[in-house]
């Protein structure tokens, strides 16, 4: 089956969202392969989302992701990374979809409550970021 990497963001996580945030993803036939709870420091937050390096809320983002702690977990379905991105919704909460994870729990656009990987070679590439082989089951 496909794969896809979620994190919970550090503003979910401090609001405690994290068990109602589970909840959706299981209801929604995702099975939970990996999982822990994390804290990424500047420099790990700088090397996951080197590919908006140059952007204009790039500071703002490696700050928010480093906050404090995370959930990261591997997330197993068919068509894992496209469901998963139809259930989080758009990545602004205005324009996500009523329902969605973000539509519920996102504050704003930059901190907007989970990632999702946008493609199945970035879940493989930010599934090894987080887990090795003994933490996946
Ligand atoms: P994610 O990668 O977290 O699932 P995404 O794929 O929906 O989100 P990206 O375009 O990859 O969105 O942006 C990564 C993250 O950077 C977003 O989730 C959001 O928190 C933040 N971000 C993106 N665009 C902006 C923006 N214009 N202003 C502020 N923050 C932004």
């Amino acid at each position: 089956n496909d794969i896809t990497l979620t994190m919970i963001k550090p503003g979910a996580v401090k609001k405690n969202h994290i068990g109602p945030i589970l909840g959706i993803i299981n209801e929604n036939g995702f099975r939970i392969k990996a999982m822990k709870l994390t804290h990424l420091s500047v420099d790990l937050a700088r090397k996951f989302y080197a590919i908006h390096e140059g952007k204009p809320f790039f500071d703002d983002l490696i700050s928010f992701m480093s906050s404090g702690p995370i959930v990261a977990a591997i997330l197993e379905k068919e068509n894992a990374v496209t469901d998963f991105r139809a259930l989080i919704g758009a990545t602004d909460p205005d324009k996500a979809e009523e329902g969605t994870i973000r539509k519920l729990f996102a504050e704003s656009l930059s901190h907007n409550a989970v990632h999702g990987s946008d493609s199945n070679d970035n879940a493989q590439i930010e599934a090894s970021f987080f887990f090795n082989q003994t933490e996946i089951f």
